[in-house]
């Protein structure tokens, strides 16, 4: 299970990946899969054996410029197909964008079939996207039916279906006693164009909602972060332009990045998780997070979000940048046990699992074709 060198696995707040590797190895386990898991070494996620080329996370590295940190990603990648030569790993489950399609593609004929997860938007790299061929040992697989619709052919021959992203928040959520609801929405993500803060904010104030951004800006955290923060971060660039000015610590306010019960809580007694989304929003944990926690989902109907929202029923979504804002003061209407109960019959970590064994399967099937 590769899971990179960006940040521990669990993380300690943010992480879309490494949450759903967290969620996913426990539960593979329980299915009496062994599990050698490639992290950093501050990672704590128990399994059968840890990996690591750093001792810790790269990620307040990840958006420096690529001939500073061209190194970090072969360096643990290197570690990984080391391990490969004892022979005994079966199946390489891979989660690194783009170098890690690339280095299962470059493994000899006798190495493990890999299944490469596919977290991102597929429109970057369409050169590496639209050309790929991994042969008959490589298989990828979308976290949404939307992604894959979207991806390149190429890369689309190597698909053997899609898995929705789950969180352990799912299990027994139905059996969950309701939280009490505060006054206010919540975008709860990391703060960039592509998850439409700047849409957000300005929604709070000109339809009259009060509104929590969560989450961080680039590798920046906190509030206080980012008083060093680089002003050329593309993301630093949009919080500064586009989404800062907007909030006044009242009507609008950014709590830096929470985690664990914080988290939770935050999200929980939120009237509803907005996603303004600008982007085909791949597979979305803190969706289907949201819909665990009991909140209803209002957001811009794209990417994942009709796939894992029930329009009326768990959510509301609109292709209606205007609308977004009256569907906020609509979402009291929404039932939040059907939340609640949609998380539990289809985001736990269980079924999540069990698509997984059953891609392993095909896999494996293909790689001895
Ligand atoms: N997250 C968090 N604290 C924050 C912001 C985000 O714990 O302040 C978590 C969130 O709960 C989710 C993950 O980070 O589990 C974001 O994953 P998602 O797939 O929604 O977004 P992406 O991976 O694209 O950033």
């Amino acid at each position: 299970m590769n899971a990179g060198p960006w940040l521990p696995v669990p993380p300690h707040g943010y992480g879309g990946i490494e949450n759903v590797i967290a969620t996913l190895v426990p539960e593979l386990r329980r299915l009496g899969v062994e599990i050698v898991l490639a992290t950093v070494g501050d990672s704590e996620l128990p399994a059968e054996e840890r990996l690591a080329a750093y001792p810790s996370g790269r990620f307040e590295q990840l958006q420096r410029p690529y001939n500073q940190v061209c190194g970090v990603v072969p360096a643990h990648q290197h570690a990984v197909v080391r391990r490969l030569d004892r022979g005994d790993i079966d199946l390489i489950h891979d989660h690194v964008e783009a170098a890690g399609l690339t280095m299962l593609a470059g493994l000899g004929v006798d190495a493990p079939p890999g299944l490469h997860t596919l977290h991102w938007d597929l429109r970057k790299h369409p050169e590496l996207y639209g050309t790929f061929n991994g042969g008959s040992r490589v298989r990828v697989n979308g976290v949404s039916a939307d992604q894959l619709t979207h991806a390149p052919a190429a890369l689309r021959a190597h698909a053997v279906g899609h898995v929705h992203l789950a969180t352990p928040l799912a299990d027994g959520a139905d059996r969950r006693p309701p939280a009490e609801k505060g006054a206010y929405a919540v975008v709860l993500g990391r703060i960039t164009p592509g998850k439409g803060q700047d849409l957000a904010v300005r929604l709070a104030h000109a339809a009259g909602f009060d509104l929590v951004l969560a989450g961080p800006v680039g590798p920046y955290q906190q509030p206080a972060d980012l008083e060093a923060a680089d002003p050329q971060n593309p993301d630093v660039r949009f919080w500064q332009e586009k989404v800062a000015p907007h909030v006044d610590g009242d009507r609008v306010r950014w709590v830096g990045t929470v985690a664990g019960a914080d988290r939770d809580d935050l999200v929980a007694a939120a009237q509803a998780t907005l996603f303004p989304l600008r982007w085909n929003e791949p597979g979305g944990t803190a969706v289907v997070e949201s819909l665990a926690l009991g909140t209803p989902v209002v957001g811009i109907a794209r990417g994942c979000l009709p796939e894992l929202v029930e329009h009326g029923r768990t959510g509301l979504i609109t292709t209606d940048d205007e609308e977004l804002g009256e569907l906020v003061h609509a979402a009291g209407k929404i039932p939040e046990f059907e939340c609640r109960a949609e998380a539990a019959r289809r985001f736990t970590p269980a079924v999540m699992a069990e698509a997984y064994l059953s891609l392993y399967e095909k896999v494996r099937t293909a790689g001895h074709g």
